[in-house]
């Protein structure tokens, strides 16, 4: 079976066509800049990339240059769209709707679209991709895949916020928490290696990438997670903040006359990394800063892994004890020194790492703890896409049955 896995943002489509007997990805690409100057689509296939510049003013434009790259004579994969099986969409919210994957019905749209006050940037991008490719592939099941479902098992002490109720009933105020399609693939991807899925195994995952989140994840099932409502909350990113004292918005609005539009950008575009060390946002870069004595990026990356570590604390208080700490996203895969940096001083909750291994461990996964350690430290590189056509696959195959 040939899976088409979509990930729409609003001015992007990073696409996959996997092949799921093979476990191979037969072609993946990216559509760039649509509707800005400058759009251009890059495909790739059998290690070879091409690009080619083009008009893309929308979405459909986009999906079509899509289909046409996968039927190319040259660089093609497919001699018919009707090889595509099933197509598989990343939604980054379904609210409190979506506990799981679902099949796409135009139920199931406008209840994403229900969504869009949640996620104002993305989910409008998310269902611009599914309408559009629902007209290019009409046969096939198309199944939404949400950011936030796997958070859906949270207990209410954990995803609640101690504000006025009605916050929560008018507005849907609460903890939703993102990132949830690879924290479920690397929960799974950890229980294999440890060949233990134990519904009492106490898990933290650490997602480290652009985006951050911490998760905890006991019996398989996530029982809290770093980021909130929004993708702000949590561990110091990229580019955003994580958590602060809401009063400082106040403080800054009143005191520097910031209005609330350009708090948001700067608590979200210019803040976490590149806020501290002034360098940059991109963890490289920190890190060769700090390696050249800035002072403001070595605070940058203590304050990040202090972060991290106060996390994972509050986190095994929380299940009432730690089995298996993972590593993931870019930060979380490549780096030996953010995960040393942040497993120092954990050996009284029985964290000890393998110094020879964590140095080893990059890009590929791994067992970077000690045979001694009570507390298995894992790499596991993460795979969104490959968790989306294997759900989407789960779903058409039902879909067929019927
Ligand atoms: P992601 O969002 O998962 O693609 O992760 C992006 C982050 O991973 C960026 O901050 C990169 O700087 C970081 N990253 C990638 N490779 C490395 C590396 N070798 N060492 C440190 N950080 C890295």
């Amino acid at each position: 079976m040939k899976v088409l896995v979509l990930n729409c943002g609003s001015s992007s489509i990073k696409y996959q066509l996997r092949d799921m007997e093979k476990d191979e990805v037969i072609a993946k690409g990216t559509v760039a800049k649509i509707g800005e100057p400058g759009s251009y689509i890059e495909h790739e296939t059998g290690g070879k990339k091409t690009r080619r510049e083009a008009v893309i003013p929308n979405h459909s434009e986009g999906l079509s240059l899509v289909m046409k790259a996968m039927l190319d004579e040259e660089h093609g994969v497919i001699k018919d769209l009707r090889e595509i099986a099933a197509v598989g969409h990343r939604v980054v919210h379904g609210g409190a709707a979506f506990t799981e994957p679902a099949l796409i019905t135009p139920e199931v749209q406008e209840k994403i679209r229900e969504c869009i006050p949640l996620a104002p940037l993305h989910n409008p991008a998310n269902l611009a991709g599914i309408t559009e490719a629902k007209k290019q592939l009409p046969e096939v099941p198309h199944v939404a895949v949400f950011d936030t479902a796997f958070h859906q098992t949270m207990p209410e002490k954990a995803y609640m916020y101690a504000v006025p109720r009605e916050f929560y009933i008018q507005y849907g105020v609460r903890k939703y928490g993102f990132h949830g399609t690879s924290c479920r693939y690397v929960s799974k991807k950890a229980e294999e290696m440890l060949g233990s899925s134990s519904d009492r195994l106490k898990m933290i995952i650490c997602h480290l990438g652009n985006g951050v989140t911490l998760n905890a994840v006991q019996g398989g099932k996530s029982v809290d997670t770093s980021m909130g409502l929004t993708p702000l909350e949590g561990l110091i990113m990229g580019t955003r903040c994580g958590d602060i004292d809401p009063g400082v918005i106040f403080y800054l609005h009143r005191r520097a006359n910031l209005s609330v539009e350009e708090l948001d950008k700067i608590l979200n575009k210019k803040s976490g990394l590149l806020g501290v060390s002034g360098v940059s946002n991109d963890m490289r870069e920190v890190i060769k800063g700090a390696e050249a004595g800035n002072s403001r990026c070595k605070l940058a990356l203590e304050m990040y892994a202090y972060r991290v570590k106060k996390y994972i604390g509050a986190y095994a208080a929380a299940m009432g004890g730690l089995d298996v700490l993972v590593f993931t996203a870019g930060i979380g895969e490549n780096s030996p020194l953010m995960r040393g940096m942040i497993c120092e001083n954990l050996e009284f909750l029985g964290v000890k790492l393998d110094g020879e291994a964590n140095v080893k461990t990059v890009k590929a996964e791994g067992v970077i703890s000690s045979p001694d350690s009570k507390v298995k430290v894992l790499v596991v590189p993460t795979d969104e896409e490959k968790m989306i056509a294997l759900d989407t696959m789960e779903i058409a195959e039902k879909v067929k049955k019927i």
